[in-house]
C-alpha cells in the first residue's frame, strides 16, 4: 500500500461546498488503495482576516499570541474536513500541527521545522483513518509554544510529513493546473510547465511565485520527494516537480523556466552613510539582529565632496517597521543622515538553468523592459537568475513584456484561475 500526502490550500477549501469537493477527492485516494495523509490550510482569506483582526487591538501584536490566534485557521479546516470525509462513510481524524509531531524553532510568525515525530499520525493510519493535519503550525522545542511557518507555510508542512513518513509523492492541491511560466493571474498566455527541476522551481518560488513555498521546495530537494503540483478542482494532470523527469515522458530542460513576480517588498534608503570600512556591516548587523532577512543590496558611489554614500535594500513589507526602528535605534552607532521607507516597487525575476549557458539573456531581458517602457532601479543575478526592481504599478505589464520577448506565451488555452482572491 502507498502513502501519499495531500496538501489542500485555502482556496481549495474556501466554504462548505469545497470541503465537501475535497473530501470526496481525498477519499478516491483512499479507495485506489493508498493511505492518506491530508495537509489542509485555512479556509478562503481566514489567516489574512485574522491579522487584520489582531492589527485592530494592537499595531504590533506579540509573536506568541499572533501564532496562537492564526493557527486557529487551520483547526476549523482540518475539523469541518475530518466530519466531512466521515459523513462520506469513511474514518478521519483531524490533528493540530503540535500533535502531528511538526516540531519547530521558537522564532514566533516564521518558526523553521527541526524535526517532525508522526508518531500518533502513523498510529492513526495503521488503524484505518485518514490523517487530517492542520498546516503551517508547530510546537517549539523548548519552550513548548505554538508557533507558525510563516505565510504560504502549509507546502512545508505537507513535505515535511512527506518525508517523515516515507511518502511516495507530495501531492499540493490548488487553485491554478500547476506550476506555469508566469502567475496566471497576471500572464492569460502563461504556459503549464509539465516537469520543472527543484533548481528552478526553488528560485521561481523564492522570486514570489507563491504556488509553492521556497522552504517548501527546500525541504523537499533535500530529502528528494517529488512534488505533484496540481488544481483540486480539476482531474488533470499538474506539474512534477523533481531531480529528474518522472515517467517514462521524455522532457527536456527548459532554457527558461518562467517569469516570477513580487510586489510583497520594500526598499529601504540609508542616506548619508560615511564611506569607509565597516558602515555596511554595522548596518547589516542591526537588520541581522533584529532577525529580519534581507534581498538586494545596492550601494551608491560615494560623492567625492562629502566622502558620504548612500545604501539600499529591499525587504519585506512586513518587517518595514521592525527595520526602521532598529535602525533608528543604533543611528549613533551607524552614524547616517536618514533614512528613506519606500513600498511601492516591485520586483520581477527571470529563471532558468539553460542561462548559464546561453548568452544573450541578460540584453534581451533589459531590451524587453525598454521596450516596455519600464524603468529599472536595482539589479540582482545569480547563476540561474535575474532579477530588477521597478515601480509596483510598472509589474503587471513588464512581466507580460518579458514572458512574450521569450517567447514563453502559449499559443493555444488560456491558463484557467478556478478559484482564490489572490490576496
Ligand atoms: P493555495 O491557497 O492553494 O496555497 P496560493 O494562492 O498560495 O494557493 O498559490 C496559488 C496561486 O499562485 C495561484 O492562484 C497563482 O495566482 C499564483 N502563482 C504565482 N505564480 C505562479 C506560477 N508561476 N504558476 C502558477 N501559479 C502561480
Ligand atoms: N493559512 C496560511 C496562510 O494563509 C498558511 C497557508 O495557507 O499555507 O498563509
Ligand atoms: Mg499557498
Amino acid at each position: 500500500m502507498g502513502l501519499v500526502v495531500q496538501k489542500y490550500g485555502g482556496s481549495s477549501v474556501a466554504d462548505a461546498e469545497g470541503i465537501k469537493r475535497v473530501a470526496k477527492r481525498i477519499v478516491e485516494a483512499k479507495k485506489n488503495g493508498n493511505q492518506v495523509v491530508v495537509v489542509v490550510s485555512a479556509m478562503g482569506d481566514t489567516t489574512d482576516e485574522l491579522i487584520d483582526l489582531a492589527e485592530q487591538v494592537s499595531p504590533m501584536p506579540a509573536g506568541r499570541e499572533f501564532d496562537m490566534l492564526l493557527t486557529a485557521g487551520e483547526r476549523i479546516s482540518m475539523a469541518l474536513l475530518a466530519m466531512a470525509i466521515k459523513n462520506l462513510g469513511h474514518e478521519a481524524q483531524s490533528f493540530t500541527g503540535s500533535q502531528a509531531g511538526v516540531i519547530t524553532d521558537s522564532v514566533h510568525n516564521k518558526a523553521r521545522i527541526i524535526d517532525v515525530t508522526p508518531g500518533r499520525i502513523r498510529t492513526a493510519l495503521d488503524e484505518g483513518n485518514i490523517a487530517i493535519v492542520a498546516g503551517f503550525q508547530g510546537v517549539s522545542q523548548d519552550k513548548k509554544d505554538i508557533t507558525t511557518l510563516g505565510r504560504g507555510g502549509s507546502d512545508t508542512t505537507a513535505v515535511a510529513l512527506a518525508a517523515a513518513l516515507d511518502a511516495e509523492v507530495c501531492e499540493i492541491y490548488t487553485d491554478v493546473d500547476g506550476v506555469f511560466t508566469a502567475d496566471p493571474r497576471v500572464v492569460k498566455k502563461a504556459r503549464k510547465i509539465d516537469w520543472i527541476s527543484f533548481e528552478d522551481m526553488l528560485e521561481l518560488a523564492s522570486s514570489g511565485s507563491k504556488v509553492l513555498l521556497h522552504r517548501c521546495v527546500e525541504y523537499a530537494r533535500r530529502y528528494n520527494i517529488p512534488i505533484h503540483v496540481r488544481s483540486s478542482f480539476s482531474g488533470l494532470q499538474g506539474t512534477w516537480v523533481s531531480n529528474e523527469p518522472i515517467g517514462d515522458k521524455q522532457v527536456e530542460q527548459a532554457i527558461i523556466s518562467g517569469v516570477a513576480h513580487d510586489t510583497s517588498e520594500a526598499k529601504i534608503t540609508v542616506v548619508g552613510v560615511p564611506d569607509k570600512p565597516g558602515e555596511a556591516a554595522a548596518i547589516f548587523r542591526t537588520i541581522a539582529d533584529a532577525e529580519i532577512n534581507i534581498d538586494m543590496v545596492v550601494q551608491n558611489v560615494s560623492a567625492a565632496s562629502t566622502g558620504l554614500t548612500d545604501i539600499s535594500f529591499t525587504l519585506p513589507k512586513t518587517e518595514g517597521r521592525k527595520a526602521i526602528d532598529a535602525l533608528e535605534k543604533n543611528r549613533s552607532g551607524i552614524g547616517f543622515d536618514s533614512l528613506r521607507y519606500d513600498d511601492q516597487i516591485g520586483k520581477i525575476s527571470l529563471v532558468g538553468a539553460g542561462m548559464k549557458t546561453n548568452p544573450g539573456v541578460t540584453a534581451a531581458f533589459f531590451e524587453a523592459l525598454s521596450n516596455a517602457g519600464v524603468n529599472i532601479e536595482l539589479i540582482s543575478t545569480s547563476e540561474i537568475r535575474i532579477s530588477v526592481v521597478t515601480r509596483a504599478d510598472d509589474v503587471p505589464e513588464a512581466v507580460r513584456a518579458v514572458h512574450t520577448a521569450f517567447g514563453l506565451d502559449s499559443d493555444s488555452d488560456e491558463a484557467v484561475v478556478y478559484g482564490g482572491t489572490g490576496r
